[in-house]
């Protein structure tokens, strides 16, 4: 989408459909008088000269300067409004012949259709929000659980953009150091001064580090984690998919091989969210059926980012569970070993228990079809792989998307190079070019020097209407 800032915009805000009121936003240069065209204010005047940011009831005309609605409109004046821009918010009633009504009579009186994220965009590009604070708005309208929620939330108020902030102000002081060295040769920065520079390089790189490494949690969060129950049959897979899941989703029998199509849920759990999915028993079989969601499951074991291996623990190993000792053995990445059946007693011996610890990143016991502390200990294992143990969602700065990630992990190469430069007693303006890239780094992460591609990408996953 092409910038056309000089355009008023309007579009329905509110969800499709029928509800108790909708809203049209308009924003844009002629946004208030596009709005006083097509209302009249019940108490008099007009929206032109109305003040801002207070609710004005009055009649709604449509496209044809007929009456079709009363409601309230509300103006904002430029700057203060989400967007930056003059903009009205039309509250009317929530049907959608009215909806729609309202909104082509916006169109009418000379808005154009706002684009998926337009409003967003405009809030951005008018310095109203950081980048990943708008990132953040698309990602709290998403939002479907609470992690999510305080995460995009703590991030919509500027907890990233700070941190990002306080970086770069710290840099920025480095390269006024580094610049008054290159003008001025005949002062020298001394080592004292060279030690500095390098100290606050340092901590600067370990700073952005610090973000980086939030960048699991995050995505867990956000993304959500591509988690697989697997085992053999009947060591409680199905009852362990009902108990994260909390609902009777999966069927529970004691025939072995019932569950043969995979099954999947997303699920809040251990504060990150888990796409969950239970597989077919992986055992050796001769049913057609029964081998394809074998087949099927292992794929999912595979691909998946966190793999649940259950084991009953009320039998010894059987040959199936050891191919799964096996499978495991091969995979990279976390592995939780469920110990199952507590509750009738441990019949494993040391030496499988340690083979099945050898091979998994943690290992819990529980008694998935009478546990009623809901999982708490795989729950505590899970926050503790994620990392979501020692997050706090609301205050503490925490990225979530990949292309944050990239822009400061070039943010910190250049740093480390910058501080080993210094410390070498390399060219004053060879550290100075490490470190202007560093900054470059820190500008794209945030968005003050963003290209327009990146940006178009951005606002194209946003709907239409914010
Ligand atoms: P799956 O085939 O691996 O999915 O296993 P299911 O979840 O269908 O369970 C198989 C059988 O084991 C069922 O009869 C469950 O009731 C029983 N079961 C599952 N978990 C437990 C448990 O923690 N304790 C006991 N005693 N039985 C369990």
């Amino acid at each position: 989408m092409q910038n056309r800032l000089g355009t008023t915009i309007a579009a329905i805000s509110t969800p499709r459909g029928k509800g108790g009121i909708a809203v049209i936003r308009i924003s844009g240069p002629d946004a208030v008088s596009v709005a006083s065209a097509m209302f009249t204010p019940k108490f008099g005047g007009s929206l032109i000269d109305a003040p801002a940011r207070r609710a004005i009831f009055g009649t709604i005309f449509d496209s044809s300067g007929n009456p079709c609605d009363e409601g309230m409109v509300t103006v904002f004046r430029a700057p203060a409004s989400f967007t930056g821009e003059d903009s009205a918010e039309i509250a009317c009633h929530g049907g959608v012949a009215v909806t729609s009504e309202v909104y082509m009579s916006a169109l009418a009186h000379g808005a154009v259709q706002a684009g998926p994220g337009e409003f967003t965009r405009r809030a951005f590009i008018n310095g109203k929000m950081s980048l990943t604070e708008a990132e953040a708005v698309g990602l709290l309208i998403d939002a479907d659980t609470k992690e999510r929620m305080q995460l995009s939330g703590g991030a919509v108020r500027g907890n990233v953009s700070r941190a990002i902030e306080r970086i770069a102000e710290d840099l920025l002081s480095v390269m006024t150091a580094l610049y008054a060295a290159i003008d001025y040769p005949e002062e020298d920065v001394g080592d004292d001064g060279e030690r500095e520079i390098g100290n606050t390089l340092k901590k600067s790189a370990d700073k952005v580090s610090a973000l980086l490494s939030t960048y699991k949690t995050g995505k867990a969060i956000s993304d959500g984690v591509r988690s697989v129950i697997c085992g053999r049959p009947n060591v409680g897979k199905s009852s362990l998919f009902n108990l994260m899941t909390g609902e009777d989703s999966a069927i529970v029998t004691s025939i072995a091989g019932t569950t043969r199509d995979i099954l999947r849920e997303t699920v809040s759990f251990g504060g990150v969210t888990l796409r969950l999915s239970d597989t077919a028993g992986i055992h050796r079989s001769d049913d057609t059926v029964e081998k394809m969601g074998i087949d099927r499951a292992n794929r999912e074991i595979e691909g998946a980012e966190l793999v649940i291996a259950v084991f009953d623990g009320s039998e010894g190993l059987t040959d199936e569970d050891r191919d799964l000792v096996k499978t495991l053995s091969t995979l990279t990445q976390p592995k939780i070993a469920v110990i199952n059946k507590t509750d009738i007693g441990t019949n494993m011996k040391r030496d499988e228990l340690e083979l099945i610890e050898q091979v998994s990143t943690r290992v819990v016991y529980v008694c998935a079809a009478l546990d009623n502390t809901n999982g708490q200990e795989l729950e505590a294992a899970v926050s503790e792989i994620f990392g979501s143990d020692k997050i706090d969602l609301r205050s503490d700065a925490i990225i979530w998307d990949v292309r944050q990630r990239e822009k400061l992990e070039k943010a910190y190469i250049s740093l480390t190079k910058a501080a080993t430069a210094i410390e070498n007693g390399d060219p004053i303006d060879c550290v100075c070019t490490l470190a202007e890239d560093a900054m470059a780094a820190l500008n794209e992460t945030d968005g003050r020097g963003v290209e327009e591609r990146i940006v178009n990408e951005i606002f194209a996953r946003f709907c239409v209407g914010k």
